[in-house]
């Protein structure tokens, strides 16, 4: 009562008064069973922060006058479960990609084979021979296996996996040109995205950049030209995610390597995505392919492992013995190399392209060779099945139509692999809120909206998703 005096509005302090406490609300049934889940510590945050809005929604009028405290003990229950879900939002979690882009850098770019998710799975989550050699009992080298099967689909004499590429790039530039000069021409200085610049990166690695040519046109002579005693390389970089077409000329890969061996120096190719065979039958003619870069005479060559290649995100090095090795002893390769769960993904990876069933086992391969026919027979029948299962009128609408995929990853720019694609609609949602709602359902389905229609590219959706994905679509 003297609370109640005190207060200049005495009917917010009465409903303040309603409030539940901290333990009514954990007692609750539906509090109960959250709380086996997420554990006591959490559920009484959680308890208290879902408390304090209510405190807020009493005093902005929120519920009406005659709101009960049992009624707000049960609106404080309901959401208990509203408040862990947007904690828990941020949490690694799978979702359907249906936007066509194949290597999506977003959604955790490449998909991986039924192979390497199990050799994560059951080779490596536990004890494994990591660094340990299973025939003579001792130290074993870490990713052996890996490095072998990379050396020999590249023709190259040795391998070495890192991070990632941006980290091999680093590497390879700190391990053989720090203190000196690297020649790039200035049609190569590119940024890859995400705030990798390859000026940036040589300036970290403790090189000098020494850029030749013109940003469409550089000649042998311009390389030549630059050689000083302070040059250390020639550094091409495959420049992923664009292109300059019309009046451009560079030098054969073959002559660079000629002019840099006469000099002593080395060349040293970052070639991105890289394909470990031509993928002009996938319609990707134009990638750099790194068994022939290597057959050229490059002494290093580094791409990604989650592009292209269907893998991990990883770095791969390739190339001459002597070099390799070199990198292998540098400090800086400790606080760059790979956990076990690479290495499992990574061979079971480079197995299927040494059995050479690649393009029908690597998800990202087999998705970029799916023809339009394919995708649109597979879309057709999505949407008849769709229709068919109704078994009441639904407002939600699907429909075909003609349209492009995205190979992404900074990889082909100029490559749009036709498809169909399967509008969805509804006469009381706008596209916006359709897409919102497919993004927040379990699992969330990424769509792309196009002249504002929700639409779905049915490439980059496994054959064992569909079925998910037409729940999703029911329960909307
Ligand atoms: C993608 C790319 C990189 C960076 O590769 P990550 O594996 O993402 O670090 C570096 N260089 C080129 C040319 C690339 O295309």
């Amino acid at each position: 009562m003297q609370f109640m005096e005190k207060s200049e509005r005495p009917d917010l302090s009465d409903k303040f008064r309603l409030l539940p406490s901290v333990d009514a609300v954990m007692r609750t049934p539906e509090a109960e069973t959250l709380g086996c889940h997420i554990g006591s510590g959490n559920l009484t945050r959680l308890a208290r922060n879902v408390i304090s809005d209510l405190r807020r929604d009493l005093g902005g009028d929120k519920f009406a006058p005659g709101v009960t405290r049992e009624e707000l003990v049960a609106e404080a229950s309901r959401r208990l479960a509203v408040h862990w879900s947007n904690e828990t939002i941020s949490g690694l979690r799978r979702v359907i990609n249906a936007t066509g882009v194949v290597i999506h850098t977003n959604l955790g770019r490449a998909p991986l084979s039924d192979a390497a998710r199990q050799a994560l799975i059951n080779e490596a989550s536990g004890y494994c021979n990591l660094e340990y050699d299973l025939r003579t009992g001792k130290r074993g080298r870490r990713g052996a296996r890996a490095e072998e099967l990379l050396a020999s689909l590249t023709g190259a004499e040795s391998a070495l996996i890192v991070n990632n590429c941006a980290a091999a790039t680093f590497l390879v530039l700190t391990v053989l040109a720090a203190g000196g000069e690297v020649v790039i021409s200035r049609g190569e200085l590119v940024e890859i995205g995400g705030d990798f610049r390859i000026p940036d990166v040589l300036v970290q690695s403790g090189a000098t950049l020494r850029e030749v040519g013109t940003t469409n046109r550089t000649k042998l002579t311009d390389y030549k030209n630059a050689v000083s005693d302070q040059t250390r390389l020639f550094l091409k970089v495959h420049p992923s995610n664009y292109r300059v077409i019309g009046f451009t000329a560079a030098p054969e890969v073959s002559e660079l390597v000629t002019l840099a061996h006469a000099h002593g120096l080395l060349v040293y190719e970052d070639a991105g995505s890289g394909a470990l065979f031509d993928l002009t039958n996938v319609g990707l003619g134009d990638e750099p392919v790194i068994p022939r870069s290597i057959a050229a005479g490059v002494d290093v060559v580094s791409f990604s492992g989650d592009k292209l290649l269907g893998g991990v995100q990883s770095g791969l090095i390739v190339g001459r013995r002597d070099v390799i090795e070199r990198i292998r002893r540098h400090p800086l390769y400790r606080a760059l190399r790979v956990d076990k769960l690479i290495y499992a993904a990574l061979e079971a990876t480079l197995f299927a392209f040494s059995r050479e069933t690649a393009v029908s086992e690597i998800p990202v391969l087999r998705m970029l060779s799916l023809t339009a026919e394919e995708i649109r027979a597979r879309s057709a029948e999505f949407v008849a099945a769709f229709d068919a299962s109704q078994t009441k009128p639904t407002s939600l609408k699907l429909g075909l139509i003609v349209g492009q995929s995205v190979v992404g990853g900074g990889s082909a720019p100029g490559v749009q692999p036709a498809t169909t694609l399967i509008s969805v609609s509804h006469p009381e949602l706008s596209a916006t809120t359709l897409e919102a709602k497919l993004r927040s359902a379990s699992p969330p389905v990424i769509g792309r909206i196009e002249n504002d229609t929700v639409v779905f590219d049915l490439r980059t959706v496994a054959v064992d998703d569909e079925a998910i994905l037409a729940d999703v679509l029911q329960s909307i």
